[in-house]
């Protein structure tokens, strides 16, 4: 079996275990029906996300222009409390930083490699927190936009980490943590705009379960520039990874936008 196409984000589905798809323009596969079994990844070029041009990607699925020029990849992604589309001001297209920013947004805690803080847009949940390969997450807060939700992380991020140590996750070296105590403990922490969102009785501590056989004990990534063609036994999926019995992890998220060949 063959499946040909640009590779995106598995989609995901919550379940025990939480199943993962690749969609492909005329085809998708349930890559836990792969799992146990060998499979052949071949880079075949590039085609990027937003142009659909066959240039090199530079980051996020987007060739450089795009990346550069795109609403879609502004600062205020990756740092929420950039974002000015509640006070009317423009980044690169305020209509699309409207439909964007302003909808609500969650605050949370999420247990990967250690307890980190993060936000992501309501409509994300759970779907964020799969992708991070999170084991545990609890939202903190459920404010009405993205700038009230970076001001908030910015809050946090002194007291907990915001970014994933990717190894630890895939080795599954993650520490015991009582999410919703931690969150108990971190009221006043939260910006004075923010206080009025925080509810401290919710209980909606989500537990994750990935597909994974085994995990490995040391990992390197698969990077398809230095090597076009890698074959392996899946033996697990956790984030947006593919893990590899040989210890090979494959971050589908870094590899967006490439053309890619999967031999069953
Ligand atoms: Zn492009």
């Amino acid at each position: 079996m063959q499946y040909e196409g640009v590779l995106t984000k598995m989609q995901t589905e919550i379940g025990n275990p939480i199943q993962y798809y690749l969609i492909f323009e005329n085809s998708f596969l349930n890559v836990n029906q792969l799992l146990g079994k060998e499979l052949e990844i071949t880079f075949q070029g590039y085609q990027c996300l937003n142009c659909n041009k066959k240039k090199k990607i530079f980051r996020q699925g987007f060739c450089y222009d795009c990346f550069m020029g795109s609403a879609s990849a502004g600062d205020w992604i990756m740092k929420p409390e950039l974002s000015t589309a509640h006070l009317d001001i423009e980044d690169r297209d305020l209509v699309y930083e409207k439909k964007v920013q302003l909808q609500p947004h969650i605050v949370y805690l999420a247990l990967s490699s250690e307890v980190k803080v993060g936000v992501t847009r309501g409509s994300q949940v759970p779907t964020r927190w799969i992708d991070q390969g999170a084991v545990q997450a609890i939202p903190i807060v459920e404010v009405p936009n993205r700038y009230l939700a970076g001001i908030t992380e910015v809050a946090l991020k002194n007291h907990y980490a915001d970014k994933t140590n990717w190894q630890k996750m895939l080795k599954n070296e993650v520490p015991a943590a009582d999410l919703i105590k931690e969150r108990a403990s971190l009221k006043y922490l939260i910006p004075k705009e923010v206080q009025e969102y925080f509810d401290i009785n919710k209980n909606d501590l989500c537990e994750l379960q990935y597909p994974v056989l085994q995990y490995p004990k040391k990992v390197a990534s698969l990077n398809l520039d230095k090597s076009p063609n890698f074959s392996g036994k899946l033996s697990g999926i956790k984030g947006q990874y593919l893990i590899f019995e040989d210890g090979t992890v494959f971050n589908i998220r870094t590899f967006e936008g490439y053309v890619v060949k999967i031999s069953l």
